[in-house]
């Protein structure tokens, strides 16, 4: 229990980041109290509920590489933390694609023409890739060929960021999107047949859904001494240059001031730096202007049928109909839906605050959603008896021209406050999942405690790849002999030194012979004669022989480096692609 004298620290936001730091917090022996504007917890992550119907802003896996986050996630769900093995399909021009894409079925679905034209395509940039890199278009297209990506990849994530890929920076595909580094490929390969458990295949779920998770962080931090206020906005934080000194929030009709020890804060970034008071200098509060985010609403459908479609989510490529993605929640776990014959289908609308889809009244949103399920041949439009619409403002951080610069000023200017810490997704503007998110939560609180973490590294050390790799110890031996192996041979030297070696043995062995005198002087060395023209058991067949030995081993050497090195390099090469490919076998998850 923690004592009153304990040090407090003020958490905005009761989302996984906040929630996160706060569950730090305690275990650090410090008193958080989290304020969350919304009437639930888990921000972005969190479960809705319409009548007895239960669904998420999107459909959250939880999936990380992370050991201690996983463990978390354990330690909180229990036996309520089901395993749910994956299904999800791609819909583009009237037909059902597999995804993650399989070959048989996609080449069944193509047919014959169209896969050969995706695969010479696919050779096409193997040889050829637009160079530089420098927006998402092109660095999809130079791994998968330009067919490839314009059938499977352009519209649908056109349809999520609302803008051409060309103006997408190519560093954000490069953050969500890594793949395992060579040296892992190679670890993988050599002592785990290339086995990797991956998101792909299957994934935990709380069995009522990702909001599960956080009600039981909340139930934890209040249990232990912590607090949790809902429907509490933060609304002014006061500042004498370097310290956030005092905060204001309103509940309800009332409004509170109260002092600041330490702040962290999981808000919006753009958010923040408009809430201090005195304001930021213009230039910081422009750079927060003109970061820009994404948004998403969720139309959930009541239909009188369950099993309207076996996967989680089905991606709607088709560009005819505007819905982006939809879920069916029973799939996800049946505890989502009530007991009976109805079920509910979700379908996300990828959108801007304001546009026209954003504004479009709930009613008119249902009946849109209804046709578009229709058109899509899911259900008929009458089985949809029932709806509801759920707006996420702010849902996704984008990742234009300008972002980097813009968040670089905003991030100067915070880092001259002592006392405050921002974290999160859309805290630190980062594409994060809920476990990057919680560990940027946890390391602030260790941050408070004396910890350096520098936070804004989390992403670029710890490679996003939702792959577990081997557990292979990390042992300097198997690392030596790692490099070794792979290390490069130089043909020239490895070539002299196995001439000299042979033409020595050769020399040494003769001269030893003629030493030793007698009769029929080396009769089995004599028959290298055969193929040393002219050598002899004599003193001046020793020169002979030592330099036909040299330049033969030389020879045999250097040729043999040469091919070990040619292969190694190509089966480097192999292994970097299918590598490659295996990271972006679930490219659109990551969109
Ligand atoms: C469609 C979609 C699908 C996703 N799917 C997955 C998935 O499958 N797996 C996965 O791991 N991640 C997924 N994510 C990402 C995941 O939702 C986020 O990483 C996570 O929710 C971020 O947590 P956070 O605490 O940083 O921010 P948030 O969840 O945004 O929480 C911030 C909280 O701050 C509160 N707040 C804001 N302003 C104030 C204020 N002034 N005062 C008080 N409170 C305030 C908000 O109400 C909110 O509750 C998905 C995201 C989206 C949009």
């Amino acid at each position: 229990m923690i004592l009153h004298s304990e040090p407090t620290v003020i958490i905005i936001g009761g989302g996984p980041a906040g929630l996160s730091a706060a569950h730090q917090c305690l275990a650090l022996k410090m008193r958080p109290v989290v304020f969350e504007m919304g009437d639930k917890v888990g921000g972005i992550s969190r479960t809705e509920s319409y009548k007895d119907y239960l669904f998420d802003i999107g459909g959250h896996r939880f999936f990380t590489r992370m050991a201690h986050i996983d463990q978390l996630w354990w330690e909180m769900m229990g036996e309520d933390f089901i395993t749910v093995a994956r299904q999800s399909r791609i819909y583009y021009r009237g037909r059902f694609y597999d995804y993650p894409l399989k070959l048989t079925n996609a080449f069944f679905n193509l047919g014959i023409v169209e896969s050969a034209r995706i695969l010479l395509s696919y050779l096409r940039a193997q040889i050829s890739p637009q160079l530089p890199e420098e927006n998402f278009e092109q660095w999809v297209a130079n791994r998968f060929g330009w067919r490839l990506y314009r059938t499977f990849f352009k519209t649908y994530t056109e349809k999520v960021w609302g803008m051409d890929c060309d103006q997408i920076q190519a560093d954000w595909a490069a953050q969500r999107i890594k793949g395992l580094s060579l040296k892992s490929a190679v670890i993988n390969a050599m002592f785990g047949g290339g086995k990797v458990k991956s998101l792909i295949d299957s994934f935990q779920y709380p069995l009522k859904g990702p909001g599960m998770m956080w009600e039981r962080f909340r139930d934890h931090i209040e249990a232990h001494g912590g607090e949790v206020r809902l429907n509490s906005r933060v609304t002014r934080l006061g500042h004498d240059q370097v310290r956030i000194t005092s905060l204001t929030r309103s509940e309800g009709e009332g409004e509170e001031t109260m002092p600041v020890e330490q702040l962290i804060s999981s808000i919006p970034i753009s958010r923040l730096v408009k809430i201090l008071d005195p304001a930021p200098p213009a230039p910081v509060l422009a750079a927060a202007d003109n970061l820009s985010y994404r948004s998403f609403l969720i139309v959930v459908l009541i239909v009188n049928r369950k099993d309207l479609f076996p996967d989680q989510w089905i991606y709607i490529h088709s560009p005819e109909v505007r819905v982006g993605r939809i879920q069916n929640f029973e799939n996800w776990s049946a505890a989502m839906v009530p007991a009976g014959e109805t079920g509910s289908i979700g379908m996300e609308y990828f959108c801007d605050i304001g546009d026209a889809t954003w504004r479009m009244a709930d009613r008119d949103l249902i009946e849109m959603a209804a046709g578009e399920l229709a058109e899509l041949g899911l259900a008929e439009k009458e089985e949809v008896v029932d709806g509801t619409v759920i707006r996420q403002p702010m849902a996704y951080p984008v990742y234009d021209r300008g972002y980097s610069a813009n968040l670089a000023v905003i991030r100067a200017y915070l880092e001259g406050f002592v006392n405050l810490q921002s974290v999160g997704r859309n805290g630190m503007h980062r594409y994060n999942n809920m476990d990057h998110s919680m560990q940027s939560g946890i390391l602030a609180a260790e941050n408070i405690r004396g910890g350096e973490y520098d936070l804004w590294q989390i992403n670029e050390e710890d490679s996003y790849l939702e792959e577990e790799q081997l557990p292979i110890p990390k042992s300097p031996l198997i690392e030596k002999l790692l490099r070794q192996s792979f290390a490069r041979v130089d043909e020239f030297a490895f070539a002299a030194a196995s001439g000299t070696l042979a033409g020595l043995l050769i020399f040494l062995a003769t001269g030893w012979l003629v030493v030793k005198g007698g009769d029929n002087l080396g009769q089995h060395l004599q028959l290298i004669g055969q193929y040393f023209i002219g050598y002899t058991v004599t003193v001046e067949g020793a020169f002979i022989a030592f330099t036909y030995a040299f330049f033969s081993a030389f020879l045999f050497a250097w040729t043999g480096a040469y091919l070990r090195n040619l292969f190694l390099t190509l089966y480097l090469y192999v292994l970097k692609k299918k590598n490659e490919m295996m990271s972006l076998r679930d490219l659109i998850d990551h969109l």
